[in-house]
C-alpha cells in the first residue's frame, strides 16, 4: 500500500550551491503535478526548529531556474544537533501537517536527516547540493559543473596575465577533502600541475616538474591547488618555496574563494536539479525513505542515505595521467 502523503517539506542546508534553486523549483512543481502540497522551510534545519515555513505553489518558483544561491536561504544549525532541537522541529512539522522532507545539501545535512528519521520515523529524501562533488552515490552533485565552468573561465583570465609577465600562478580552488574541482578545472584550463588532497605530489616533484616545463620553453605556468591539498604548505608558503628555489620565476597567488559557489547554474546543473527533484518527490510518494537521489551512469538512481554519507568518492586516476601528458 502506498502512503497517502499530502504535504512535503523542502529545505536547503549547509553551503549553498548553484542549482539549489532549480532543485527547489523541481520539488515544488513535482508536488503540484501530483496534487501534493509543498512547504518551503527557510534557513535549513534552523528554520524547521523555528517554524519558518511557507506554502509554495507552482508559481512561487517562477524565474528561479537560472538563479544561483537558494531562495529558501541556507544555514548551519547547532540546535538541530541536539535532541531538544530536533523535537521542536518535529512538533513544528507535525503542526503544519508536513509528512515527508526533501533535504537539499551535503553529507552533514544528510546526517541530520538520517538522525531525524531514526528518532521520529519521518520520511526523508536527500538531493546532493555541494560544489565539491564529494558525495558517494552520484557522479555529479548540484553546483559542481557550474563551479568547474566558473573556475575555468577565471583561470583563462589569469593565464592572460601569466603569459604577459612570464609569471607562475598558484591558483587555489575549493575542495577541502576532494580534488575534483582542481583536477577537472586544471585539465580544462591547461594547468601545468594540479595539487589535490588525494595525491601527495611532494615538493621535490613539483619543483622538478616546474623546472622541466621551464626548460621545455614555457615562460609562464599555472598550478591549480585544491584548498585541502596535503603537500604540507599553504598556497602562500608554496609561493615562497618556489620563489626561493626558482628565482627566475615571478610567482603570484590567486585564491578564488567564494566566487566559485555563486553565479547562474550551468545547463547541466539545471537539468540535473530538475531530474533529481522529480525523482525525490516521486520516490517519497512511492513510500521510499532514507535515500539520496543521484546520477549514476547518466541515470537517476537512489542510494541509501547511510551509504551516501559514509561512502568515499574516488578521483579518476586516469585524469592525473591525462594531466601529466597534457603538461608535456
Ligand atoms: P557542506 O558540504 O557545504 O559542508 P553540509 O550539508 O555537509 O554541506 P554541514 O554544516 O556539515 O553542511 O551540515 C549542515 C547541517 O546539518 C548542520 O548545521 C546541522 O544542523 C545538520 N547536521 C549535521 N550533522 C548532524 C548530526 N550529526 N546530527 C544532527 N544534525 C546534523
Amino acid at each position: 500500500m502506498l502512503p497517502n502523503i499530502k504535504k512535503i517539506g523542502v529545505l536547503t542546508s549547509g553551503g549553498d550551491s548553484p542549482g539549489m534553486n532549480a532543485a527547489i523549483r523541481s520539488v515544488v512543481r513535482t508536488c503540484a503535478y501530483h496534487n501534493v502540497e509543498c512547504i518551503g522551510i527557510y534557513r535549513g534545519y534552523q528554520g524547521m526548529i523555528e517554524g519558518d515555513f511557507k506554502e509554495m505553489g507552482p508559481r512561487s518558483v517562477n524565474n528561479i531556474v537560472n538563479k544561483g544561491g537558494t531562495i529558501l536561504k541556507s544555514a548551519r544549525s547547532k540546535e538541530f544537533m541536539t535532541v531538544e532541537g530536533r523535537k521542536k522541529a518535529y512538533e513544528n512539522l507535525k503542526n503544519a501537517g508536513v509528512e515527508a522532507l526533501v533535504v537539499i545539501g551535503g553529507d552533514g545535512s544528510f546526517t541530520g536527516a538520517e538522525v531525524f528519521n531514526k528518532e521520529y520515523g519521518f520520511p526523508v529524501m536527500g538531493i546532493p547540493g555541494t560544489i565539491d562533488n564529494d558525495i558517494f552515490g552520484t557522479s555529479h552533485t548540484l553546483g559542481y559543473d557550474t563551479a568547474l565552468n566558473t573556475v575555468v573561465e577565471v583561470i583563462d583570465k589569469i593565464r592572460d596575465t601569466a603569459i604577459s609577465h612570464n609569471r607562475l600562478f598558484f591558483v587555489e580552488v575549493m575542495g577541502r577533502d576532494a580534488g575534483h574541482i582542481a583536477l577537472n578545472s586544471g585539465i580544462g584550463a591547461g594547468a601545468e600541475e594540479i595539487l589535490i588532497p588525494e595525491e601527495d605530489l611532494g615538493l621535490d616533484r613539483l619543483l622538478e616538474s616546474l623546472k622541466r616545463s621551464k626548460e621545455s620553453g614555457k615562460s609562464s605556468s599555472i598550478v591549480v591547488v585544491a584548498e585541502g591539498d596535503k603537500i604540507g604548505k599553504t598556497v602562500f608558503e608554496l609561493k615562497d618555496y618556489v620563489e626561493e628555489n626558482m628565482p627566475e620565476y615571478d610567482v603570484r597567488v590567486s585564491v578564488l574563494g567564494h566566487m566559485q559557489r555563486g553565479g547562474s547554474p550551468s545547463c547541466f546543473d539545471r537539468v540535473l536539479a530538475s531530474r533529481l527533484g522529480v525523482k525525490a518527490v516521486e520516490s517519497i510518494l512511492e513510500g521510499k525513505s532514507n535515500f539520496m537521489v543521484g546520477l549514476l551512469n547518466d541515470k537517476v538512481a537512489l542510494t541509501p542515505l547511510e551509504q551516501a554519507i559514509k561512502g568515499h568518492t574516488e578521483i579518476d586516476k586516469e585524469l592525473l595521467r591525462v594531466s601529466d601528458i597534457m603538461s608535456t
